[in-house]
């Protein structure tokens, strides 16, 4: 199978997906989005409201963040892919359940596999734990490790891993804005190595 039908299967196992009870609160599942040739990797937390509504990844708020941040660098949607911890919408945002992040990531993992990516960058506290465990690191508070590059083999090679600082807390947060400029540096330096 090629990359593009393995990535409709998952496509289409998420829209029938009823492993956890979000299902029944969602409106529209959201897969993922982005270029799958792509040597990087964004993985976020959940849907939101307006990703909900959509079926598509970071087009809120947060979302217009992470493409000033992006284009900060160089970069559009298209260059990287963009996918989610959870495929649906935790219905009061509420933070994901260890129980739903274990039965969903199952798909993210299909994702990566697929991508088989050099750079992931995991956003805010549970996609970066989960990325670092997924990769046998050791995970520290996102205070602590936001911005820096963590260089681990994998059975598709090299990868470095970057954890950064959810782009929805520099909506309401400036500073965390400033952060995730100067932290969007290092993806840039990271993209410049691997094309050594
Ligand atoms: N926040 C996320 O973590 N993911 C989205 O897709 C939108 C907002
Ligand atoms: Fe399935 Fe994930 Fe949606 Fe739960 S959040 S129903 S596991 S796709």
């Amino acid at each position: 199978m090629s990359k593009e039908e393995d990535m409709k299967h998952i496509t289409s196992s998420v829209k029938s997906c009823r492993k956890c009870s979000l299902w029944k609160t969602r409106k529209k599942p959201v897969v993922g989005e982005g270029s799958i040739d792509t040597d990087i990797l964004f993985v976020g937390e959940a849907p939101g409201y307006n990703e909900d509504l959509q079926g598509r990844p970071f087009v809120g708020k947060a979302g217009k963040i992470l493409d000033e941040l992006l284009e900060s660098i160089g970069l559009k949607r298209n260059d990287v892919y963009v996918a989610n911890l959870l495929k649906c919408r935790p219905s009061d945002n509420r933070n994901p359940l260890k129980t739903e992040i274990d039965v969903c990531t199952e798909y993210l993992e299909k994702q990566i596999e697929i991508i088989q990516p050099k750079i992931i960058v995991p956003l805010g506290n549970f996609a970066s734990s989960y990325i670092f465990e997924k990769f046998g690191l050791k995970y520290d508070k996102i205070s602590n490790i936001h911005g820096k590059i963590f260089q681990i083999n994998t059975v598709f090679g090299r990868l470095k891993i970057i954890p950064l600082y959810h782009p929805a807390v520099a909506t309401y947060n400036p500073e965390t804005k400033n952060i995730l400029l100067e932290d969007f540096k290092a993806i840039k330096n990271a993209i410049e190595e691997i094309r050594k």
